[in-house]
């Protein structure tokens, strides 16, 4: 792995930018400038269902107008763009291509229906509804008659039913998985297309990123993403969940607490300044009892060790005296 740190920010466009991506994105930048690292913006649009070119724009929109730039991208007209992972569907490809080679992941034929009737099956024996490995071990008869009745294979990862999986987490310290409860996940789906949880863990390799700083809610994917990087042989980066921002009434964020988003933030007046000034102190305990953060001294600063541990909560009332 290289010395130099490189981070990434890597929304899903399906919803504008919101101010917890926003923090994800401004913690992410100020890591990478305060150690001179580099910071990557990469699009996960993905799943065709549910991304928004709309999106895409909103996102970038409102990276730019809070001054979050990204240090590189393909080229496109002068300037540089994100990265898409709709781009780079070969790469995902040729990796799972070489997982089913080596014989770390093999083609699942069961159908939707089968799966959810097999769940059924389990809950109604009081068992917790898994993937047991139907298609583990098929034979080139059982795959040949899949393929003549037209079923459409997805991939799945082969994971070890045993042991543990431990995550070393910079914000959260050891946190340890049952391997037991992670199954032979999907890597890519029967149209060919990868899952999060794969494509994220090859484009990670693949861009070179030191330290994955991002929110909470994906500290469960974190080790199945683990199982991903042991079985293609990549080196582990570090891994750092910032904690929930939730409501003053400890709910979880949403509409009715006020604005949310950073372009309604935009359209109210607020100056970008007075947003990285207040997500800057979401969540991150400054040195001494600063309240007033610029990008600069943000940067002169920000260390990931200083992120609170516990959930920030959010008051948009705060945000009225800058
Ligand atoms: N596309 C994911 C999201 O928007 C990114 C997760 C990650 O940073 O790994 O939540």
């Amino acid at each position: 792995m290289t010395d130099k740190v490189r981070v990434r920010f890597a929304p899903s466009p399906t919803g504008s930018l919101h101010i917890g991506g926003a923090r994800t994105a401004l913690f992410n930048l100020l890591f990478a400038r305060h150690n001179n690292g580099v910071f990557v913006l990469r699009i996960e649009d993905t799943d065709t269902e549910r991304s928004r070119e709309e999106s895409v724009a909103q996102i970038l929109r409102s990276m730019r107008w809070l001054g979050l730039d990204w240090d590189e991208g393909p080229e496109k007209g002068g300037d540089y763009g994100p990265y898409f992972q709709s781009q780079r569907l070969e790469l995902y490809r040729r990796e799972a291509q070489r997982l089913l080679d080596e014989g770390k992941a093999y083609y699942c034929y069961c159908t939707p229906e089968e799966l959810a009737a097999r769940r059924e099956e389990m809950m109604k024996a009081g068992k917790a509804p898994r993937y047991e490995g139907l298609c583990r071990n098929l034979c080139d008869e059982d795959r040949k008659r899949y393929e003549a009745e037209g079923r459409k294979p997805v991939i799945r990862l082969k994971v070890p039913q045993e042991g543990q999986t431990v995550v070393e987490d910079i914000i959260r310290g050891t946190v340890v998985f049952e391997n037991s409860v992670l199954d032979d996940f999907i890597i890519m789906k029967s149209n060919g297309v990868p899952t999060y949880n794969f494509a994220c863990v090859v484009d990670d390799h693949a861009m070179k990123i030191t330290h994955v700083i991002r929110a909470e809610e994906h500290l469960s994917n974190t080790p199945k993403q683990i199982q991903v990087y042991k079985a293609l042989g990549y080196e582990l980066p570090r891994f750092a969940h910032v904690p929930m921002i939730l409501a003053p009434d400890r709910s979880k964020l949403s509409k009715r607490h006020g604005a949310t988003s950073v372009e309604e933030f935009r359209d109210q007046g607020y100056l970008s300044q007075a947003i990285i000034n207040y997500l800057t102190l979401l969540g991150w305990s400054p040195l001494d009892s600063e309240e007033i953060f610029d990008m600069d001294k943000a940067v002169r600063e920000f260390t990931l060790e200083r992120v609170n541990k516990t959930a920030a909560i959010y008051d948009v009332k705060k945000l009225t005296w800058i």
